[in-house]
């Protein structure tokens, strides 16, 4: 089998009246960047990347670098292709868009190696510990009206929403607003979802290692269960001092890229939760090097997941193959047992691109069981929203 033919396409949804923001950005528009990866026999994988910045930078080190290196290349050699490809780049990409265009190839020369040998991309890494992940909510973003006026009744209606459809836990966001405002919203959120609800608080990078630190010390009272991404992904003395201060734990990662960025998170004390996202950090053979790393430092690894059905399925199949935290003889969901991120904003190409939507049933996502990842692209759909990055380079 060989490679023929590497497509990349940047979809787009715009938002328009549901439009969101984060402490970082505003969010108009839902986009990502899939590459499709043809072969001589039939096969073709999916995989996606460029999940944070813009999708062409990305779709250009597909098109322009990656994609002339793989032509006829065997898309079995998926660690080899790895290395090489990294190596090729490694004087000007160890991070960002290089990494990001690596990971969409590697999760679809995964898909392709698991649709040649008829096994789920879960089976390929490990086996499956599970066959169903539960699904933590990722919302309670700002919205417009919340922003501006300072009216808490919907965020509030919104947590208590996740609560009633079934999930278990809940992500929000702090960070764009005063310290004692986010602080309300928090307790807004609390007391809608109850005091046992588990709580998850995202800051999105939003704070100095000392305002961190305070808010750290706050959200101990709110029962928090990770404080994510508390300060400046760089900070690195930011982050183990946030650590110190609170017995809230930490969680970040989703900015970080290979084994050799989260070698430096891990091993240097920076969190207790590291969180790669597969599009991002290297796809799934830099998945497997990193959760080796975390579990050999006690950290736990719970992938950041963002973008289209294509990265939720591979977020999916890595977390199948994930043994408990620790591997104990009764693990417990929510303490012991992974979760997967499960983004709740408006998002057409999360609900509709795939022929079988990922659905979510009594706050669990089943695993596909089909081979590869386990999923088919609906092309009307990708027609749609995508359009081809420019002719295949290969
Ligand atoms: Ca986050």
């Amino acid at each position: 089998m060989k490679i023929d033919k590497i497509q990349t396409f940047i979809a787009r949804v715009p938002l328009g009246q549901q439009q969101f923001y984060s402490s970082q950005c505003a969010f108009p528009e839902r986009k990502s960047l899939l590459v499709s990866v043809e072969t001589d026999s039939g096969i073709t994988g999916w995989g996606e990347g460029g999940q944070y910045g813009p999708a062409e930078p990305v779709a250009s080190c597909v098109e322009q670098v990656f994609a002339p290196r793989l032509k006829d290349r065997d898309p079995i050699e998926r660690e080899v292709i790895w290395h090489e490809l990294y190596s090729a780049t490694r004087d000007f990409g160890q991070k960002g868009a290089y990494i990001e265009a690596m990971s969409a190839l590697d999760i679809a020369l995964w898909d392709i190696a698991g649709q040649a040998l008829g096994e789920p991309v879960g089976r390929l890494l490990g086996g499956c510990f599970r066959s169903s992940i539960p699904a933590y909510a990722t919302g309670c973003y700002y919205r417009g009206r919340e922003y501006l006026d300072g009216n808490l009744k919907e965020v509030a209606a919104e947590a208590h929403s996740y609560r009633e459809g079934g999930f278990r836990m809940l992500k929000m966001k702090i960070g764009l607003l005063e310290v004692a405002r986010d602080l309300e919203r928090v307790a807004a959120v609390r007391e809608a979802v109850g005091p046992d609800y588990a709580l998850l608080v995202d800051a999105n990078h939003a704070y100095n290692a000392a305002t961190a630190c305070r808010v750290a010390r706050s959200l101990e009272r709110y029962g928090v269960r990770w404080f994510e991404e508390p300060v400046p992904p760089e900070d690195r003395d930011g982050y183990r001092a946030v650590r110190r201060a609170a017995a809230v734990p930490v969680a970040g990662g989703e900015c970080e890229y290979t084994r050799y960025g989260f070698r430096e998170l891990i091993a240097g004390g920076c969190v207790d939760i590291a969180q790669p996202d597969l599009c991002v950090a290297g796809g799934f053979s830099e998945w497997l090097k990193i959760a080796a790393l975390a579990q050999s430092f006690g950290v736990w690894v719970i992938p950041h997941v963002w973008g289209s059905g294509v990265a939720l399925a591979a977020a999916l199949h890595a977390l199948a193959a994930l043994p408990p935290f620790p591997h104990t003889a009764n693990p417990i969901p929510l303490q012991n047992e992974p979760v997967i991120e499960f983004d709740r904003n408006p998002n057409p190409l999360r609900d509709q691109l795939l022929e079988e939507p990922i659905a979510i049933a009594s706050g669990r996502i089943g695993v596909p069981q089909a081979p590869g990842l386990g999923i088919r692209i609906n092309p009307s759909v990708l027609r749609q929203y995508a359009t081809p990055y420019q002719v295949a380079a290969c």
